[in-house]
């Protein structure tokens, strides 16, 4: 059994995260959005890869979980 542990708001928020709450459509938007050019600096590539990754992780569980 796969060891799921649910979020503890204390460790996110010691973890310097706060918490968010978005619609599918902002997810969806968010995940499809990247406002990157080939200037852009590594650091700020990686940011927005992160982002776009989590919020399609975000999008693929809530599609998944009804
Ligand atoms: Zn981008």
């Amino acid at each position: 059994m796969p060891d799921i542990k649910p979020t503890d708001p204390e460790a996110e928020r010691a973890g310097g995260r706060i918490a968010l709450w978005l619609d599918a459509e902002d997810l969806r938007r968010i995940a499809s959005h990247c406002c990157c050019s080939d200037d852009t600096p590594e650091e700020e590539r990686e940011r927005c890869g992160r982002i776009r990754f989590r919020a399609s992780a975000a999008m693929h569980k809530h599609g998944s979980s009804r």
